[in-house]
């Protein structure tokens, strides 16, 4: 911009800088392979649906912790603001306009202002996904509506599109649908730009269709959840595609369309997903969508890595938490394929682990089993994953994967683990297949609470079992264990509820010999979990001797607290 343009911004805003206000989102961008991978941008939606791009973000701006995508609201002076200027004819006329944060004191107002253009509250259920497959009057188009219709929602006979893609990982519990409605058809509606786009930047394209469909055509896509833009070869894209994160908005290049790949990982980033990388690639976890995938046609049958199946939380109730300070574990990591085919065959078997302790960032850990409705997975396959991811809507970054043959160490250790001065482990003991397939796998901090792959606790720590027959209303009884400190019981370092109902559930953990504990055991209705409603107990032993037989009947709750 030259000095004569500030200064007409700046006589103006005089006169008028009442700040703008306006969802920021992250943009990110999905880089082809073998080129230069790309850092997300920043776009932010204002009330009225206008999108601009921000620029000139202050270094430290997104050290401030509460920054989230599509929920922090910024206001902007209308100084700040100016048309995207270049030597490009199409941006002299465009009216594009970009956000300069610095020189319009952008600043955060508020972190809670979720709008319903957000998705990532509510990830199970019904969605609908509208894609406007947009034209230009110069004779610049896309696939055939019915071709894309059929890459993405399988219209006609697709086997691996959006819908299925995501229905298999999900086990049924998201469903896409195509947008219905007098202007879609196949899900698709048709969109043609009376300017010549051959050239233009994608994010301007995405501008001038917004533009079009909400202040010309007067279109209402707010009764859809996600829509996508299919843009014609011509169009100049960063990358294959890209889309906003936890917002709506996803942007594809037509000559993309057919990648399950890359549909289903644009959708992810509306779902509230960051990338998924490994040393220096932002995208180098191959054993998830939201990592590096094949770029085909009907493949790959693949899903998520383990950081971003813990946030979906399709696989919940067979999710687990650990602290290795407070305790060593041995962990049975679920085939995700064999889980939701109904194969679990215990309680002590998991879908995905999160390691939490104060001072370190959440590991996640899973069985990357390369089976059924993740057949096709790139890379880490069959093997147990460890990823790294601080916080929803984090980057993850892949840290190990253990295996038992030559591709692959069977061990992963981690200095200094939580401030300790001690390694944490973690170890992969067998790869079970069968029904269900698992991998069983150690984690323990050396030195403090050693375990070994036969299974045992280690020497000073002895094995504590919770186990509970419930009554007719399982899901009402709940349980956990605190540890004590010196300034009082700890967080809770184990714990189940939600429990099914008259069946008996076990949990296990090792530990310390030198520590005192309390358990705490609830029942909603409370009245305990016997004997109205059928007859319900539980157990507490350490190395098998009972401490502790107990129904609470008539009670809302039960305290033990013991030392070993
Ligand atoms: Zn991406």
């Amino acid at each position: 911009m030259g000095p004569r343009a500030q200064n007409s911004l700046r006589t103006q805003s005089k006169e008028s800088d009442s700040p703008i206000l306006c969802n920021l989102f992250s943009t990110c961008h999905l880089t082809l392979p073998g080129e230069a991978e790309i850092e997300p941008t920043f776009r932010c939606v204002s009330d009225d649906g206008k999108t601009r791009t921000v620029t000139n973000i202050p270094k430290d701006f997104f050290q401030i912790e509460a920054y989230q995508s599509g929920e922090t609201r910024i206001s902007v002076l209308a100084s700040g603001i100016s048309k995207r200027t270049s030597d490009r004819i199409s941006d002299a006329v465009s009216g594009h306009e970009v956000i300069d944060m610095i020189a319009g004191s952008g600043k955060i107002v508020s972190n809670n202002s979720k709008s319903d253009i957000v998705l990532s509250s509510n990830l199970e259920g019904a969605y609908s996904l509208a894609v406007i497959r947009v034209s230009d009057t110069y004779n610049h188009s896309p696939a055939a509506a019915a071709e894309i219709s059929d890459h993405i929602f399988g219209t006609s006979g697709d086997p691996l599109n959006v819908v299925t893609g995501y229905q298999e990982c999900s086990g049924g519990k998201v469903n896409i649908s195509p947008a219905t409605g007098s202007r879609f058809s196949g899900g698709i509606m048709e969109l043609e730009l009376t300017q010549n786009i051959a050239g233009l930047f994608s994010e301007d394209v995405e501008e001038d269709v917004t533009d079009e469909l909400e202040l010309i055509l007067g279109v209402d896509l707010s009764s859809y959840t996600n829509i996508m833009y299919i843009l014609p070869d011509e169009v100049n894209f960063n990358g294959a595609a890209y889309a906003y994160l936890d917002g709506r908005i996803s942007v594809v290049s037509n000559q993309y369309v057919s990648y399950q790949y890359v549909l289903i990982h644009e959708i992810g980033h509306n779902f509230g997903h960051h990338h998924s990388g490994r040393e220096n690639s932002a995208y180098g976890d191959l054993s998830g969508m939201m990592g590096l995938q094949v770029y085909e046609d009907d493949a790959p049958r693949a899903c998520f890595n383990a950081a971003k199946s813990w946030w979906f939380g399709w696989y919940s109730d067979r999710h687990v938490e650990v602290t290795p300070t407070s305790g060593s574990m041995v962990l049975n990591m679920l085939s995700i394929d064999d889980y939701l085919n109904d194969q679990v065959t215990s309680d002590e078997q998991y879908t995905v682990a999160r390691i939490v302790e104060d001072h370190e960032a959440d590991l996640f850990v899973m069985y990357n089993r390369a089976e059924g409705i993740n057949s096709q997975v790139l890379g880490h396959r069959d093997q147990v994953t460890i990823v790294k991811q601080n916080g929803h809507m984090e980057q993850s970054w892949l840290e190990a994967s253990l295996g038992l043959d030559d591709n692959a160490p069977f061990r992963w250790t981690t200095s200094n683990w939580n401030g300790s001065g001690r390694d944490l482990v973690m170890q992969i003991c067998d790869n079970v297949a069968g029904t269900p397939d698992y991998a069983r796998l150690i984690i323990y901090i050396e030195g403090l609470n050693d375990i070994s792959c036969d299974n045992s606790c280690p020497s000073g720590m002895s094995e504590f079992k919770a186990g509970v027959f419930t009554d007719s209303w399982g899901d009402e009884t709940g349980w956990w264990l605190k540890e004590k400190m010196d300034t009082g019981y700890s967080n809770v370092i184990l714990r189940d509820n939600y429990l099914p109902s008259n069946t008996y559930v076990e949990k296990k953990m090792c530990l310390s010999q030198s520590k005192c504990y309390k358990f705490k055991i609830r029942d909603e209705g409370q009245d305990g979990i016997c004997c109205a409603d059928g007859n319900g107990s539980y157990h507490l032993k350490i190395d098998d001797t009972t401490i502790k037989d107990g129904t609470f009947e008539g009670l809302r709750d039960e305290v033990t607290e013991f030392c070993l």
